[in-house]
């Protein structure tokens, strides 16, 4: 099996299912006084310093969630919520949510609801270049018209393309309008250095680093404004009622111990990208990989292979025991191209075509060979389909 599927979820690490299993041994509700609590508490908190390390944050601003989707939803919803009460243009009610047309899904639905439900919020896409990188320049626009507070939500970095966005220049335009910034860092985690001091609010899931899936946390910047989005009992400074998640989050911090230090890791992943591109290029060099010229991350491979169309070349690889990700999807036989792709003007046509390879800590150059070998045998049999 050669798994180059990374970016959907990364295979648990084993030193975290170490520390899942000895979280789950404990028995005790972290909630409680008594010994078992306490050794459940030490286990949670020692998680959240870890996974406030991985993006330069104190322990006290994470709050864990049960994945990056309901980390979004918090950090909209709570922030517009928790704006309510504020009295200026700088403090005061958030007025524009303005979010790139290249985020998650999880990004822009639940924009779309917060703009349903909140009507005095005006939601703007905003425009990205064919590099598949935000517009500074739209954003610096929009900013500048229209009143009130904005919220802007950009990715660190795509998941599909891995195309690195600039937080740096995006957070100096947000802080000088007075606005407040989210980043998605999901696939950027483990993967590039992330600074918790250029946002308001940061999105992380453990199951992209080789942590468990159904844990995930946002970091929320001192100040910044926020509304419990479940409430019930006072977990985490009341801002998320629920017991802890123990042995996931124990999985979490165990993964992003595993990254802290990890540029060797990174490294290794890059060698085999890098390679991976190259040997692609060198075999098909009609491929096109998508935000080419862009900075993107050392894991991500975002391309296409003209005449061979996704949903065949994923089947196809299957087959050969090669696991990827298509970036457009098939829907009553209908071909639904990326938004992400469409927003950078991918032609439709190549678009069908769009493949995802992603790297992670257990992928290997035979995993590499693998996926490339496969990918060999389909373009031949496409060309010699359309020679025939
Ligand atoms: N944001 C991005 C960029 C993602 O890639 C994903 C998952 O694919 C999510 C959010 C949602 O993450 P989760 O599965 O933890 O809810």
């Amino acid at each position: 099996m050669h798994y180059l599927d990374h970016n959907a979820t990364s295979p648990l690490r084993p030193e975290c299912l170490s520390a899942m299993t000895h979280a789950l041994g404990i028995g005790g509700n972290p909630s409680s006084p008594h010994a078992a609590g306490r050794a459940a508490r030490a286990v949670v908190e020692d998680a959240r310093e870890k996974v406030a390390a991985l993006a330069g944050a104190r322990a006290e601003q994470v709050i864990f969630t049960s994945g990056a989707t309901e980390s979004i939803h918090l950090a909209i919803f709570g922030a517009v919520e928790g704006s309510l009460e504020g009295e200026d243009s700088r403090t005061g009610r958030i007025t524009r949510l303005f979010i790139s047309a290249i985020e998650h899904k999880a990004v822009t639905a639940t924009a779309r609801k917060l703009a349903e439900r909140f009507p005095w919020v005006r939601l703007e896409i905003l425009p990205v270049t064919a590099d598949g990188v935000l517009d500074l320049e739209a954003l610096r626009v929009a900013l500048r018209e229209g009143k009130g507070r904005a919220l802007v939500a950009v990715m660190a970095a795509n998941n599909e393309i891995g195309t690195i966005q600039p937080i740096a220049e995006i957070s100096a335009l947000v802080r000088e309008a007075g606005g407040l910034l989210l980043v998605d860092a999901v696939p950027a985690a483990g993967k590039m250095t992330l600074d918790f001091s250029l946002c308001d609010y940061m999105v992380l899931s453990a199951h992209k680093l080789g942590g468990p899936l159904g844990a995930g946390a946002l970091l929320v910047a001192d100040g910044a404004p926020l509304v419990a989005q479940i409430v019930g009992g006072a977990h985490q400074r009341g801002l998320r009622a629920g017991s802890e998640n123990i042995s996931g989050d124990a999985g979490f911090g165990a993964a992003a111990y595993a990254v802290a230090d990890g540029a060797g890791e990174r490294a290794r992943i890059a060698h085999l990208h890098d390679h991976f591109e190259a040997a692609l290029m060198g075999a098909a060099p009609e491929a096109v990989i998508f935000g080419r010229r862009a900075q993107r991350l050392c894991s991500t491979t975002g391309f296409a292979i003209p005449g061979l169309t996704a949903p065949t070349a994923l089947m196809a690889m299957d087959l050969d025991g090669v696991m990827m990700s298509g970036g457009s999807t098939c829907s009553s036989g209908k071909v639904l191209v990326s938004p992400v792709l469409a927003a950078m003007g991918v032609d439709e046509k190549l678009a069908a075509c769009a493949l995802r390879a992603s790297f992670g800590w257990s992928s290997t150059m035979e995993d590499v060979n693998a996926a490339v070998a496969s990918l060999v045998k389909l373009r031949e049999r496409v060309r010699a389909k359309e020679a025939a």
